[in-house]
């Protein structure tokens, strides 16, 4: 065989079996779907009793396995126990009970008013799990994005296949050993993956998709789903705002802003992404922060500060950092994959820096005349996931939050409304649709199906014939017409 022939016949082998892997990925995720969907009808998700106990399971599943979980998100990003701990397992240990704890009361019919054109008659608005879901995850958060929805899917009463990101891979390996150990893979079950595993998944008919990521595949994610005509929950992204006003007690709000823009490395999907400063305020804003990112010890020395995630997020970010505009940091290692706490200087609308969400440790600031000239910046732009304001006055709160359409925010700190149960998170526009955690998780994962219900010891004669003008009159009175 001459060369040629040779190149010919390796490239042929390695398409074989590259569509020999892809038929093995086919066959076995319509398997793990098929049992799945069997399972579901049997109604065995169904009793309350049974998803207490799968949230219980997955308690307790999380428990034994927290030394492993913790040590794969470390060697996933050099994230340290204590921060993962912090930002990921106190929302994943919430979450659960507060399921267990409200389940009975969530899943409960509720009854409403009947209107008088339907009396006699009782309505009722019950919740029904929507059956065998697909939980794709980001890896920012490795623990709780993938954890979260699952556990709002399961209380809901749905079977689940969960795709955690293969980027943060050591983590996607320990959740798949630990649900695999604990769980019947009919009610949960991880595929995991990257690309080919994902569109081999979003081809297949789910009854949910929840998608946790960028903006671009949640676009691929959105268009799979309505071939199917599945319903969706997108937690996407963007760039957050923080907007600071003149009055704002800066001694406390930049405490809080570098943690939460500096933690995980600045890989938040709630984090500020650029800060808008009144002019006014500026030097001194910037001064107090200089002093704020020293004392936190967010730093390439500290072994718990988090790397980026890989080398081809780490160049985007770098190349991002115009030495002009540095003000605090600008350091990097690629080695290590380390980039240091960044604050750029001098920016404007326009620049590269203000395009893209950032994603990681670098904090553009751009400054702002009035308060008109902030909202009409941020309005010009997509709406965002978060918005971040400081101040101390109502009348600039008020008017900011009426005026701008934003996912969920927080005055005088960030990233908080997170922690909070209570509150529905979610983006709207490019930042995402739908919410989830606490009840608008369950919410997420629930069809709410309405029904009244009619006695038949009496039926009036409204609708019927012969048709009356006083059986007219008595609709117009009814409807208000
Ligand atoms: P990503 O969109 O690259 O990946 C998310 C998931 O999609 C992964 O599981 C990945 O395997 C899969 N995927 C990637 N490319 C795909 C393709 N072409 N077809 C099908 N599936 C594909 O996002 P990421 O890098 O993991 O996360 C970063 C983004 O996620 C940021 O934009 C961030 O703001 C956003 N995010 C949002 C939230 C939120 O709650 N709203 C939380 C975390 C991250």
């Amino acid at each position: 065989m001459d060369h040629k022939s040779i190149k010919m016949a390796s490239i042929e082998r390695q398409v074989d079996e590259e569509s020999n892997a892809g038929d093995v990925i086919k066959n076995s995720v319509k398997t793990l779907i098929s049992n799945q969907k069997q399972f579901f009808n049997s109604n065995a998700t169904k009793s309350l009793d049974f998803r207490i106990e799968q949230l219980k399971k997955l308690k307790s599943a999380i428990k034994s396995s927290e030394r492993e979980l913790l040590d794969a998100v470390f060697a996933d990003f050099q994230k340290g126990s204590f921060n993962t701990l912090v930002t990921e397992f106190s929302g994943v240990y919430n979450e659960l009970d507060l399921a267990i704890r409200k389940l009975k009361s969530w899943s409960k019919s509720k009854r409403v008013t009947t209107h008088m054109a339907n009396l006699p008659g009782a309505s009722y608005i019950m919740p029904e799990p929507l059956g065998t879901c697909l939980i794709i995850g980001a890896w920012n958060y490795p623990i709780n994005l993938n954890l979260v929805p699952t556990i709002a899917a399961l209380a809901a009463g749905n079977t689940v296949i969960l795709k955690p990101s293969e980027l943060a891979a050591h983590t996607s390996a320990a959740l798949s050993k630990m649900i695999a150990k604990y769980f019947d893979p009919r009610v949960l079950t991880v595929v995991e993956g990257g690309v080919k595993e994902t569109t081999e998944l979003l081809e297949q008919s789910f009854d949910k998709i929840f998608f946790t990521g960028s903006v671009s595949v949640g676009r691929i994610v959105y268009q799979a789903a309505a071939k199917h005509l599945t319903p969706v929950t997108l937690e996407l992204g963007g760039k957050s705002p923080l907007i600071i006003a003149a009055d704002a007690n800066l001694t406390i709000v930049v405490k809080r802003l570098v943690w939460g823009k500096f933690v995980n490395a600045g890989q938040t999907c709630v984090a500020p992404d650029y800060v808008l400063v009144d002019k006014r305020i500026e030097n001194s804003f910037l001064d107090i922060l200089k002093e704020e990112i020293k004392l936190a010890q967010f730093s390439l020395e500290n072994e718990n500060y988090a790397q980026i995630i890989s080398e081809r997020h780490f160049d985007r970010l770098v190349s991002l950092i115009d030495p002009k505009t540095v003000l605090v940091g600008g350091e990097h290692d690629r080695s290590r994959r380390l980039i240091a706490p960044t604050v750029l200087t001098n920016i404007a609308g326009d620049d590269k820096v203000m395009e893209d969400e950032i994603f990681g440790p670098i904090l553009p600031v751009l400054t702002y005349e009035n308060v008109e000239g902030a909202v009409s910046f941020v309005k010009s732009r997509p709406k965002p996931l978060a918005l971040y304001l400081f101040t101390e006055s109502s009348s600039i709160r008020e008017r900011i939050f009426s005026e701008v359409s934003f996912g969920g925010g927080a005055v005088n700190d960030v990233l908080v409304h997170l922690a909070n149960d209570e509150l529905p998170f979610g983006g709207v526009g490019n930042s995402g649709t739908g919410s989830y955690h606490g009840e608008a998780g369950f919410k997420a994962f629930s069809h709410y199906k309405s029904f009244i219900r009619r006695p038949t010891w009496f039926e009036p004669p409204l609708k019927y014939y012969p048709y009356k003008d006083w059986k007219l009159a008595v609709i117009r009175k009814l409807f208000g017409m």
